[in-house]
């Protein structure tokens, strides 16, 4: 059977602030209903605590020690048992018991870099407590990559730790993790890794390029995006080592978790409904509309929905440039977003503009981003760039028609809808510009106004398979082809 220590800064349902910890939520159970032996670990961060205060979800499983700053630090180990793989808490309240994963809205915390090195190396020192001998690490962005770093340099005579191989998977190529040349001894690791074929980037540390250098095989997580990296548009200043490994880089596309996602049986949503019978879906339109103080009227107006965090990836510019010619449109628009300050105060001015059109909620809310999944008839992702992006696939699932620009996942996962075929499940416009978008939300109107034809691209829409099945596959596939090669 084959062994894999899955280690990831996020995972539902202990700790989430975007798509990774979708992934680590789903994946480590699809792995494991193939057989693979798999442990997750994550940092027992105070959102955790709370989760678990309610849920009962995790047990304490003794302690562990590292060296740590000069001394010997000892953190608490707490276990949970899920269907088929268990997760592994590193404990250790000075990092991890905090207001945020990574930050507060005043940004991120200063000594990140210490925080998620002290975690990527108790990760490591808990396998070895544990007698876990990993086959496959396999890391997930820059809060987990320095595992790699330490297992090349402080592990490398280790016996525990030989013959293991490595993944590591890019969720977001953007956030590099970059330190100041300090951070190596701060966290442990020699200063002769400050070298441009180690991981110094341009006078700084990059936690992500020990990711991308260390490890036996790097996959991101759509095929285009795995391209686009290796373009300067995309690489973030890492194309020509992207490049460098294009043949140890793969793309593997997220899927969806269907226990979570799944209009028929969604405790969030006002009621339920199948490909079948969709008749739920108008209840949950209507409960989305007085959920956010919108009118409900005979002439059932579409609604056009977004899921997101309010970054300048995610193409809110476009979006607040486009704002008065979509309400020229008869269309009605709720967002769900948190984020950037400077984004939310201009959400927020427009909706004062045009509340009896346009609403917004600034913050996190899993229930609410259910609603507006299954109660919209348009999903917006005008994304400058998008790794893989589940929102797409969560409202296709939910018959919520995507309008999408075509970059990465979004590009891999929406066909444009045709009307003369009848084949396509969406709408995407390629140019990062408001006219752009808006001739896709026209497009996708005109179709919208044709009842039949709209039957037809939802139906198209919710018979899309994207589940964790295929991925999983493909990630064993990996692993097979790298054991015993570190
Ligand atoms: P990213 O990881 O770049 O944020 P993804 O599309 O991969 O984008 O994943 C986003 C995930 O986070 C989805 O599960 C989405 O529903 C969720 N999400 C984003 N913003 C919010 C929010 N404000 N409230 C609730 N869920 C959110």
């Amino acid at each position: 059977m084959i062994k894999i220590a899955f280690i990831a800064s996020e995972a539902v349902p202990f700790s989430k602030t975007g798509g990774l910890a979708d992934v680590a939520g789903a994946l480590p159970r699809a792995l494991a209903s193939r057989g693979a032996e798999v442990r997750v670990f994550l940092p027992f961060y105070r959102v955790t605590r709370e989760a678990d205060r309610t849920l009962s979800l995790s047990k304490t499983a003794g302690a562990a020690e590292t060296d740590w700053r000069g001394g010997r630090v000892r953190f608490g180990l707490r276990v949970s048992h899920q269907r088929g793989y268990s997760v592994h808490f590193i404990e250790q309240d000075d990092y991890f018991d905090r207001e945020g994963l990574y930050g507060t809205s005043a940004g991120d915390y200063p000594d990140n870099g210490e925080r998620f090195g002290f975690f990527c190396l108790a990760a490591l020192e808990a396998m070895r407590k544990d007698s876990f001998r990993p086959d496959i690490v396999h890391t997930h962005d820059w809060q987990s990559a320095l595992s790699l770093a330490y297992l090349r340099n402080r592990f490398s005579e280790d016996a525990f730790f030989k013959g293991t191989s490595s993944v590591f998977t890019i969720h977001n190529l953007a956030y590099q993790g970059l330190f100041p040349r300090e951070i190596l001894s701060a966290v442990g690791l020699p200063d002769n890794l400050f070298h441009h074929e180690e991981m110094e980037f341009y006078g700084r540390v990059s936690f992500l390029k020990a990711g991308i250098l260390y490890a036996s095989a790097v996959t991101t997580v759509s095929p285009t995006y795995s391209r686009e990296i290796q373009t300067p548009e995309f690489g973030c200043g890492l194309d020509g080592l992207l490049r460098h490994r294009s043949e140890v880089l793969s793309g593997i596309l997220n899927g969806v978790d269907a226990s979570e996602w799944d209009p028929a049986k969604d405790r969030h949503i006002a009621a339920r409904y199948t490909p079948d019978k969709r008749e739920g879906k108008k209840t949950c339109k209507a409960d989305l509309l007085k959920t956010f103080g919108l009118p409900i009227d005979e002439e059932d107006i579409p609604v056009m929905g977004m899921v997101t965090r309010l970054a300048a990836q995610k193409g809110l510019d476009i979006l607040a440039d486009a704002l008065d010619g979509l309400f020229e449109e008869k269309l009605r628009l709720v967002i769900l977003g948190q984020g950037d300050p400077s984004l939310e105060r201009r959400l927020a001015e427009a909706q004062k503009r045009r509340p009896d059109a346009f609403g917004i909620r600034l913050g996190f809310d899993e229930t609410l981003a259910h609603k507006i999944y299954a109660g919209s008839d348009l999903f917006l992702i005008p994304s400058r760039y998008e790794p893989c992006g589940l929102t797409q696939m969560y409202s296709l699932k939910y018959g919520t028609i995507p309008v999408v620009r075509a970059t990465g996942g979004l590009e891999d996962t929406v066909q444009e809808f045709d009307p003369e075929t009848r084949r396509g499940n969406g709408f995407k416009f390629r140019e990062a510009a408001p006219d752009a978008l808006l001739g896709a939300v026209r497009r996708a109107g005109k179709i919208l106004r044709r009842k039949d034809l709209w039957a037809s691209l939802v139906g198209n829409a919710m018979a899309c398979d994207f589940s964790w099945d295929r991925s999983a596959e493909d990630y064993l596939r990996l692993y097979r082809g790298i054991l015993g090669s570190p």
